[in-house]
């Protein structure tokens, strides 16, 4: 003979509430669940100040923060305020604020500040986290962007491409003779060359360009939405960028670059893209140098 047995599914979205306090609760208990399930910004924070906005309610929940790039906001900002600094330890997260158009109950505010308090451990996870995967993608000596974050653009691009045709452009940048830099002048001045061309690069493009190490002393340009003969144009820009800049060690040293650049084409395979810049720019350095050769 077999016992009896009773088996249920509990979840939280099982219980049935009946007051306001039991409501509150429960979607105090879902909040917290939910703020552990992510450690990206922006999910973490559409789910907060969207669940915010419902629980309490309010007419619109911002969040800022003047060291992260990211700004959330959802709803329109109405005249009564509620504004919170978000710290930890000395650490400052940000800020959080409620609006709506009639004022804030105690009640409320003690609601807000209870979910404000599932917020502040996870929201300091994740601007960690996304400190961490920046530090990841970045050259230290140049503090530009790496080939992990290059790989990752040019995937993003491909699909892009894939997907609703936009177009866009590289550039691959070479130093010529630069390991006669070194050579001649040593690592460290080797280095500042280095710096300084990443930074004339940065300086000649557009902020929604990307630039990126590829290693050594060459460089990878990311236009987006560029077609071949704007990369072209910025190219030779660059080129000439880095030709004007000078070094003084005991007598000015100049440098020159030679640029690959090739564009999406509907006619080739888009992976092959960077193949296509690469060969360009070993064309430029077989034609002498210091020049920008294109292929379409
Ligand atoms: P080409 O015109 O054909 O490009 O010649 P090149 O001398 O520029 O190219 P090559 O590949 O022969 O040499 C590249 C040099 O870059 C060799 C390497 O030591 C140097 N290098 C790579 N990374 C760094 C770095 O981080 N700092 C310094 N100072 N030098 C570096
Ligand atoms: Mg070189
Ligand atoms: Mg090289």
């Amino acid at each position: 003979m077999t016992a009896p047995t009773s088996s249920k599914v509990i979840g939280i979205d099982n219980y049935r509430t009946t007051t306001k306090e039991e409501s509150d609760s429960l979607d105090i208990t879902r909040l917290a669940l939910q703020m552990q399930q992510t450690l990206e910004l922006t999910p973490l924070l559409q789910t907060f100040c969207h669940e915010t906005a419902r629980i309490v309610p309010c007419d619109s929940v911002r969040y800022e923060n003047d060291n992260s790039v990211l700004n959330y906001q959802t709803g329109e900002k109405r005249s009564h305020l509620c504004s919170y600094q978000l710290e930890i330890e000395g650490d400052l997260l940000g800020k959080i604020e409620c609006t709506r158009s009639k004022p804030f109950s105690i009640k409320e505010t003690n609601l807000l500040e209870r979910l404000l308090s599932l917020l502040i451990y996870p929201l300091r996870n994740a601007l960690l986290y996304q400190k961490a995967v920046a530090e990841a993608h970045r050259d230290p000596l140049t503090g530009i962007n790496n080939r992990a974050a290059f790989d990752e653009a040019l995937s993003r691009e491909i699909c892009s491409f894939k997907r609703h045709l936009t177009s866009f452009s590289l550039l691959v940048v070479d130093i010529d003779h630069f390991k006669k830099i070194n050579d001649t002048y040593g690592h460290i001045v080797g280095d500042t060359v280095l710096r300084s061309v990443a930074q004339g690069i940065r300086n000649t493009v557009r902020r929604s360009d990307e630039v990126f190490r590829y290693g050594g002393e060459e460089f990878v340009v990311l236009l987006s939405n560029t077609e071949i003969d704007g990369a072209k144009f910025i190219a030779e820009r660059i080129r000439k960028e880095i030709k004007n800049l000078t070094f003084n060690v005991n007598e000015n040293i100049n440098v020159t670059a030679s640029i690959g650049v090739s564009a999406t084409n509907t006619i080739r395979d888009v992976n092959d893209t960077l193949f296509h810049a690469d060969k360009a720019l070993y064309q430029a350095k077989e034609e002498g140098r210091d020049k920008v050769i294109i292929r379409p």
